[in-house]
């Protein structure tokens, strides 16, 4: 098992609100580099691909250009203001 700086799994809605993609990120302790795997949700495009990590994180879909926002979970905002 890796420590992780950061792991996420999330559906993705497309332009008409359908839940047709997903993208899972990951970025390992020693790392500033997030490791994506997506399904786009307009055209149905797989990649795995690296992209240098920093909040808000968005990929751009290889093939169509959509983009794949990761949006805030709520919980994760409530984590942040329990930092306080
Ligand atoms: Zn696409």
């Amino acid at each position: 098992m890796g420590r992780f700086r950061y792991i996420t799994n999330r559906t993705l809605l497309n332009s008409e609100n359908k839940e047709t993609g997903r993208i899972s990120v990951l970025v390992r302790a020693d790392s500033d580099t997030a490791e994506v795997k997506y399904k786009c949700p307009e055209c149905g495009f797989e990649e795995q691909t690296q992209k240098p990590w920093k909040r808000p994180f968005s990929v751009k879909c290889a093939k169509c250009g959509f983009l794949i926002r990761l949006p805030r979970l709520k919980d994760e905002i409530k984590k942040a203001k329990k930092r306080k």
